[in-house]
């Protein structure tokens, strides 16, 4: 085994083993907590709610640890057993190197890569969530939405990767900019359009129906002069009792949507602090900021690649020819992750911090933090999330704070 190879083996084996590792930390900390309600949350949660939410996070724990294992193990299999450099050569010498074989290349080991997925994320909707309760999807929706799924992978994705070659031929040395360029606009192009033609291909949305709801939403969008052309409901029970709340489009086509699960498990004092936190994300312009960064993130990620490209090393590691650059992406792909998760707690400490934020920025506006806390509560009962993580586990996959945190920083804050 080369050094690159043996090298990237390395760092694949110990991502694996710091994942398994965070997680047998983070089941040691709820296990420790276990058997009583522990005292800070007594008056936050019932008995009967927390041990079970314990008993939810551990066997999503479980499944958790046997995927990270299953889809280490299949990557290992992939680089190491020639498969690649086997299907790449098929490819070129059945269909040529042009940029719409090679985009096929690409495509068909993307979905090749996916099929081991399946029915682990089968068993996670039809056994676990079904066993605690909130599954309501059923076969036919499950089974439809893959294939649409697969639809518009086809239409968007395909073309998208034919554009990219394309771009390489034409661009010569430049062409990692202009493809950022383009995954840039195409990115945003799809902010602006997704809302209109992909989420109805998924879910059902209709207006809120006139009320006083309406009305305190209304009255709220305007008194923090947040602009909305609607307010749309979601029929998100259509496939899970999990609740969520947000806004699509951009100017005037913003629109404001409930899942229906929401506006059935809060009362509208609640819903009304739940879209405050919302406005107060837009409000504080994370959303633009988030996406400068990631934009940042991309381009730096394509010049890396456009470096690698170069290097007769990189391909001859994995058992390729030098030469075409797409067996160079391929491998990019496979790899940016074992890097890429070294940097979630730094983005994680950024997206909480935005989370209290947005926490402040509500009880701001609703004269106070009991709403939005009565919210919390009820959203963390419904959805069982888990109250006592490891700090050192929250701290690398929590994009929000925990119950008990965000109250504390409300509490803090209204006290002042
Ligand atoms: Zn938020």
């Amino acid at each position: 085994m080369s050094l690159v190879l043996s090298l990237a083996v390395g760092l694949i084996l110990l991502k694996c083993a710091a994942q398994l590792w965070l997680e047998w930390l983070n089941n040691s900390s709820v296990r420790a907590h276990a058997a009583e309600v522990p005292d800070a949350l007594k008056e936050v949660v019932y008995r009967g709610t927390y041990l079970r939410s314990v008993e939810y996070t551990l066997a999503k724990s479980r499944l958790h640890r046997f995927e990270l294992m299953y889809e280490t193990a299949i990557l290992l299999l992939v680089l190491l057993s020639g498969w690649l450099p086997w299907v790449y050569h098929v490819f070129s010498k059945h269909w040529g190197d042009s940029a719409w074989s090679m985009a096929a290349f690409l495509f068909v080991i993307g979905l090749a890569l996916s099929l081991p997925g399946l029915p682990l994320d089968w068993y996670a909707q039809f056994r676990l969530e079904e066993r605690f309760g909130f599954n309501t999807t059923t076969q036919k929706v499950w089974w439809l939405d893959r294939v649409k799924g697969l639809a518009l992978t086809i239409v968007l994705g395909y073309s998208l990767l034919v554009l990219i070659l394309k771009l390489v031929e034409w661009a010569g040395s430049s062409w990692w900019f202009w493809a950022w360029a383009v995954l840039l606009v195409f990115q945003l192009l799809m902010a602006v359009l997704a809302p209109v033609l992909i989420l109805p291909l998924f879910n059902k949305f209709t207006p809120l129906p006139e009320g006083s709801l309406r009305e305190r939403l209304l009255k709220l969008a305007e008194r923090t002069r947040f602009h909305a052309q609607s307010i749309q409901l979601m029929d998100g029970s259509k496939r899970s009792r999990h609740s969520n709340a947000f806004f699509t489009g951009f100017g005037r086509f913003r629109k404001i949507v409930l899942f229906d699960t929401l506006v059935h498990d809060l009362p509208e004092p609640e819903l009304e602090a739940v879209l405050a936190h919302e406005i107060g994300h837009f409000k504080k312009r994370h959303i633009p900021k988030m996406l400068l960064f990631s934009a940042v993130g991309s381009l730096a990620g394509f010049y890396l690649l456009s470096v690698l490209a170069k290097q007769d090393w990189f391909y001859h590691s994995f058992g390729f020819e030098p030469g075409n650059i797409v067996t160079a992406m391929l491998l990019f792909a496979l790899l940016s992750g074992v890097v890429t998760f070294w940097f979630s707690p730094l983005l994680h400490l950024w997206s909480r911090r935005y989370e209290y934020q947005a926490d402040a920025f509500a009880a701001r506006v609703l004269n106070g933090p009991a709403a939005l806390i009565a919210a919390l509560r009820k959203l963390n009962e419904k959805n069982l999330s888990n109250l006592t993580p490891h700090s050192v586990y929250s701290g690398f996959y929590y994009s929000h704070p925990t119950l008990l945190e965000r109250e504390k920083a409300l509490n803090h804050a209204s006290a002042e």
